[in-house]
């Protein structure tokens, strides 16, 4: 019989274009837990019209953040929902240090801390780089140059207050986000191997 005992909670920070939804898509297959993003819980919103969505577009269109009682009430919603019994990862979500400390006492009335939060690094011109050539493909409505420098800049003012906030509680992990995709996941996964697993070995492995 296999015990599918592990408990995987993971953060993915880093700013826009480092490859957070490129790897938590990866990840999510991989330990068949969902993948959380806000943004495109959001963007879905926006799509279908409803009044959050309508409530939102501004904040999306010009690369600000949308308000954090706002963010904050669907992840609360969202990791009520039974698929993220065995583990989450959260894409894009905290974003600010408000949001950080409303999922840490969350996550204290679940009973359930973070396992990482993995950090992944790129530099400014990499990303300018990555996202303008993602403009051509994706037609994001906020990947256009203006709106991708204000978005970096956002990042770099409101959540990069977070890598301390996770450092403080040991849980930040650094990875080199200029890497390959294949780098990076290989990285990502000798974090999460060296994981303290309370669990125990996992089957078979
Ligand atoms: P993303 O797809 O993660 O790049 O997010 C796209 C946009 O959605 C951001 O520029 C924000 O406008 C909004 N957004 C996504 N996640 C958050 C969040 N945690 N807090 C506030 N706004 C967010």
């Amino acid at each position: 019989m296999q015990v599918l005992s592990v408990l995987l909670d993971l953060v993915l920070l880093g700013p826009p274009g480092s490859g957070k939804g490129t790897q938590a898509a990866r990840l999510a297959e991989k330990y068949r837990i969902p993948a959380i993003a806000t943004g495109d819980i959001l963007r879905a919103q926006v799509e279908a019209g409803t009044p959050l969505g309508v409530q939102v577009k501004a904040y999306l269109d010009r690369g600000e953040l949308a308000p954090d009682s706002l963010v904050i009430d669907i992840i609360r919603h969202r990791l009520s929902e039974p698929d993220t019994r065995r583990g989450f990862i959260l894409d894009g979500f905290p974003r600010t240090v408000r949001q950080a400390e409303a999922l840490d006492a969350l996550l204290v009335e679940l009973g359930r801390p973070l396992d990482a939060v993995l950090y992944l690094q790129v530099d400014r011109e990499s990303l300018l780089e990555r996202l303008s050539h993602r403009a051509e493909v994706d037609q994001r409505s906020d990947d256009r140059p203006d709106v991708i420098a204000h978005r970096i800049d956002v990042f770099l003012d409101q959540t990069a207050p977070l890598i301390d906030h996770y450092r403080r509680q040991s849980k930040l992990r650094l990875i080199d986000g200029t890497q390959s995709p294949e780098l990076v996941a290989a990285a990502i996964d000798d974090v999460i191997g060296s994981l303290a697993d309370p669990t125990g070995p996992s089957p078979g492995g």
